[in-house]
């Protein structure tokens, strides 16, 4: 075990699921809102579910290993070629994928200081080396992470919104830095939050013109679909060509691909879900100001808030059976991410956090 090589690998801890909090704290788990990890609190479309019920029914079979109904799907709802789509497990899988077919060691990969954290592990993991660019105002500095290209970079990574910020890129500023990107480096736009914005930005002309971009979604978020991983990249079929070499034969279960597809056709669910955040997003950020706490509402489907010590808010709402996130390990140490919630819950989160700060106050 000495020999493995991996000792220096960072461990990924997402937060802890709801019934460890409620053993740990002797809560009843249906009372426990967990708004940490920018799920969506409407859970999965009627839709999804049925679809995932009626493929259960030949769970005997292999999936359909490249995905032919959901890439479909998506190619009609997105305007793309179908071979200009790769399917994941989760949006996580291809980022991996990214790293199998272009890192190692000497390389280097391009990201924002307060990125989403599975860019550096990945990097780390194939031993190429992560190059951090401070943010600006929470956002992506991308003139600062054009100037951190060097000979060796391979790729670079900008998610719009981003996460643990919220903070969107324009459409204008990341074509202008795809057109600026040199040929070896490739523009990773992860786009997991892109249905909260109001217009997501349109990079398929850069991707018909050249291989420097690829797009990354997850039905993660706005689908409601987190527990059956499933997301998928666009980019030029020449690049999906290489990722496709280097994913595992069945990747997706025959289950989240059926879902996936049908979610993506529940239109009336995700305009539900997009304006329920809307008016949760208002609720929260004025809800959390009136307390004393600076909070950044940003485009996604979650809020940042300074409460002053994140860890010790964390503690003390876990303790109250509400479960957010503190983002120490981003360098972060003041603030918290919460993710918002159904009305009921944004209420709940306001209502423990008010007494929290008159409790610590
Ligand atoms: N990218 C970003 C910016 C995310 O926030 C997340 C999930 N938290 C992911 C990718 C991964 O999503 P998935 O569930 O599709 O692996």
């Amino acid at each position: 075990l000495a020999n493995a090589g991996v000792h220096e690998q960072p461990v990924y801890e997402p937060g802890k699921p709801i019934e460890y909090v409620a053993q740990e704290y002797g809560l009843d788990p249906t009372q426990i809102a967990k708004l940490a990890s920018n799920e969506n609190p409407f859970g999965p479309s009627p839709k999804a579910m049925a679809a995932a019920q009626m493929a259960l029914k030949t769970a005997h079979l292999y999936p359909d290993g490249s995905c032919c109904q959901l890439r479909s799907a998506i190619a009609e709802l997105r305007g793309v070629g179908e071979d200009a789509l790769i399917i994941g497990n989760g949006s996580n899988e291809i980022i991996e994928l990214l790293g199998h077919a272009f890192l190692r060691p000497g390389l280097e990969v391009v990201m924002g200081a307060q990125a989403f954290i599975v860019y550096k592990l990945i990097t780390k993991l194939f031993g190429a080396t992560p190059v951090e660019v401070p943010m600006v105002d929470f956002g992506h500095d991308l003139k600062a992470m054009r100037a951190a290209v060097t000979e060796r970079t391979r790729l670079l990574f900008v998610a719009s919104p981003n996460n643990p910020t919220g903070v969107a890129n324009s459409e204008a500023e990341l074509i202008e830095l795809a057109e600026s990107l040199p040929e070896h480096v490739i523009l990773c736009l992860d786009e997991a939050y892109a249905e909260y914005l109001e217009q997501a930005p349109d990079l398929r002309a850069q991707v018909h013109a050249g291989c420097k971009v690829f797009c990354m979604r997850t039905f993660s978020k706005i689908y409601g679909l987190g527990g059956l991983r499933v997301g998928y990249g666009y980019g030029a079929p020449e690049l999906i060509q290489l990722l496709q070499r280097v994913r595992q034969p069945f990747n997706v279960n025959a289950v989240a691909q059926a879902a996936a597809t049908s979610a993506l056709k529940d239109d009336a669910f995700v305009q539900m879900c997009r304006s329920e955040n809307e008016s949760g997003r208002a609720c929260l950020v004025a809800g959390l100001e009136a307390i004393g706490y600076p909070t950044l509402g940003g485009q996604a489907n979650f809020v940042l808030s300074n409460v002053g010590d994140g860890t010790a808010f964390f503690q003390a709402l876990q303790q109250r059976g509400l479960i957010v996130r503190p983002l120490a390990p981003y360098g972060m140490a003041a603030y918290v991410r919460i993710t918002i919630g159904t009305e009921a819950e944004n209420l709940r989160l306001l209502d423990v956090a008010r007494e929290v700060a008159q409790n610590t106050g």
